[in-house]
């Protein structure tokens, strides 16, 4: 069961099983369209679907909406299946394609002609917009309504054989056209579009409306509850029409439920794909993006994306998520898993004055507070270090209790040192080296003496470091709903100019030499990172920060408990 508890689709579910409906259990499907890439969103009605198939004993398809040739792709079919899986779902043999089923749809659409339930339409695109009419004026009938059955079937059979243009006729069912519900005033349900399809290339010149394609793929599979986002309210009479026609029972039932709506995150393809056409971002891998092969280049685990899908439960009203509940999710997942390491992303030079030139020693350093069982791992120390260019102050104000000259701080697992002097550079007066001695009797951190010492800071051993890339990600966008149509201007005014920082050099500890890409640490006091899985080497490698270790969460949520 889902963290949640019973949602409003669960509980219609459990009733429906309890009726004896459906006896072999739920059956549900995920049916995206391969026009771009899998983005969080659609990880919310994967988890729904999937996660309702395996709680009730049933089964979940996956099934490909390739209704629309053109913008649709193998590339996309390859990117959503591995998605889905490295999301956590096996859809094993369930994985279909509406386009797997254009016969049956045509052989549909012939039996609504001769029943007189369709009619080839030799409107243009424009005049069905135009005589459709408002919510406050009925739409007016088309001029080809009443052609006879005979001389539709010759026509929507010439439509297949290719030999009018685009656009020149539809075929429309033959519903209402005062019906008070748009989608029933006589939709189109199959058009002419000569484009090479990815699966079937160049058998059809005709293919399916959605509004047709997708209740009718529903039945044939067999579907039991067919859950989609709120948007399909107004379309599920139209459903009902189409399967309740050309089907027996049992049938599929259509429930919506809201769309999850993220703040400084656009959730469209559209708009996603313009960010990527625009090279606003560097892929639909890109690690900013909401995608999920974006949030797995940027290091976000599997688990942490599904919990957060159970966190949001299931709605019938929409609202937007804050993104800082999705970070808090994958901070509280990283911190029971992730290893911890000693990472430094701008460095500055320490010398330890009194520690011998070529001597080092191995420190032990414990790999995850949280979870005894990682056990621990040893860090060399010598006599040159690099440290936080920020963890040191020449003049620091009162509140800062790091290193400064004169003062004591602790190096985490190593010494307590003390600041003797700073070098700096002639022509800049920059800083550029910090000269320091260490107390040997504090081996491990602590001072026998009992002194206290402030302020523990990460190092790493100059000459055993690893030389490395890091990349901080900050959030893509600067407004909380850039989605959000406006006047003037688009959702691209609001990008933000200052989300990708690279640094380089950044010293990492030496045990990190061999991580594997995709692999996650914490990086002390810094936050968690992962191995960039396209452009780390084991020359070059290349860190992307998942997330930073505040959590503005826990603060947010605290407030609302308390009313503020
Ligand atoms: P987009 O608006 O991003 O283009 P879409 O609905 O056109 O999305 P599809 O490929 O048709 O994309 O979506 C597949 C399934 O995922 C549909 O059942 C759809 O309802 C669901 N889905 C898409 N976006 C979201 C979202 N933001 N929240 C929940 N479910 C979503
Ligand atoms: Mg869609």
């Amino acid at each position: 069961m889902n963290e949640t508890g019973t949602d409003f689709i669960r509980k219609t579910v459990e009733e429906d099983l309890a009726s004896g409906k459906y006896s072999d259990g739920p059956v549900t499907r995920f049916p995206p369209e391969p026009n771009g890439y899998l983005h969080i969103g659609h990880a919310k009605s994967i988890c729904l679907n999937f996660g309702i198939a395996a709680e009730y004993g049933g089964k979940c398809n996956l099934r490909f909406d390739d209704t629309n040739p053109g913008r649709e792709s193998a590339e996309y079919v390859r990117s959503i299946l591995r998605d889905v899986k490295w999301l956590g779902f096996d859809p094993g043999e369930r994985v279909y394609f509406a386009s797997d089923y254009f016969d049956d749809l045509y052989r549909f659409a012939v039996r609504l002609i001769k029943e007189g339930k369709a009619y080839v339409c030799g409107l243009s695109p424009d005049q069905i917009r135009e005589t459709r009419g408002t919510l406050t004026r009925p739409g007016v009938e088309s001029p080809d309504r009443n052609r006879p059955a005979e001389e539709s079937l010759a026509l929507f059979e010439k439509m297949k054989n290719g030999e009018f243009e685009e656009g020149r006729y539809v075929l429309r069912a033959k519903i209402d056209m005062a019906s008070p519900n748009l989608c029933l005033r006589d939709p189109a349900i199959y058009r002419i579009r000569k484009a090479m399809h990815h699966r079937t290339g160049e058998k059809w010149c005709i293919f399916p409306m959605y509004d047709f394609a997708h209740p009718l793929s529903d039945a044939i599979e067999g579907i039991t509850h067919s859950l989609c986002t709120l948007e399909f309210a107004n379309n599920r009479p139209l459903y009902d029409w189409f399967v309740s026609n050309l089907t027996d029972e049992p049938r599929p039932k259509q429930i919506e439920f809201a769309r999850l709506n993220m703040s400084y995150t656009v959730l469209s393809k559209r708009k996603l794909s313009r960010l990527v056409e625009e090279g606003r971002v560097e892929g639909w891998d890109d690690p900013r993006m909401p995608t999920i092969a974006g949030m797995r280049r940027r290091g976000i685990p599997p688990e942490a994306i599904r919990k957060f899908c159970d966190m949001i439960g299931i709605a019938k009203k929409d609202s937007l998520v804050d993104v800082a509940l999705l970070e808090h999710v994958i901070r509280e997942t990283l911190n029971r898993t992730a290893q911890r390491r000693m990472a430094v992303l701008r460095p500055l030079k320490m010398v330890i004055e009194n520690y011998p030139e070529n001597r080092s020693e191995e420190l032990t350093a414990i790999n995850n507070p949280e979870d005894p069982s990682a056990g621990t791992r040893n860090v060399p120390f010598s006599r040159v270090l690099y440290i936080e260019k920020d963890d040191f102050m020449e003049n620091p104000p009162k509140k800062f209790f790091r290193l400064a000259p004169g003062r004591e701080v602790r190096l985490r697992y190593a010494y307590i040192i003390k600041c003797q002097s700073v070098v700096k550079d002639d022509a800049t007066g920059e800083i550029t080296e910090i000269r320091c001695t260490y107390d040997p009797a504090t081996r491990g951190g602590n001072a026998p003496d009992g002194r206290k010492i402030k302020a523990t800071i990460h190092w790493v051993s100059a000459s055993h470091a690893v030389r490395s890339e890091v990349r901080l990600y900050d959030r893509l966008f600067l407004k909380e709903n850039p989605g959000a149509e406006t006047q003037d201007g688009d959702f691209t005014d609001s990008i933000n100019p200052n989300s990708l920082e690279k640094l380089s050099p950044c010293y990492l500890e030496p045990s990190l030499r061999h991580a594997a890409p995709g692999e996650r640490f914490q990086f002390e006091r810094l936050g968690y990172f992962c191995v960039d899985l396209k452009d780390s080497t084991s020359q070059n490698p290349v860190f992307n920060r998942t997330v930073t270790l505040r959590d503005s969460w826990a603060k947010i949520s605290a407030r609302s408990r308390r009313g503020a």
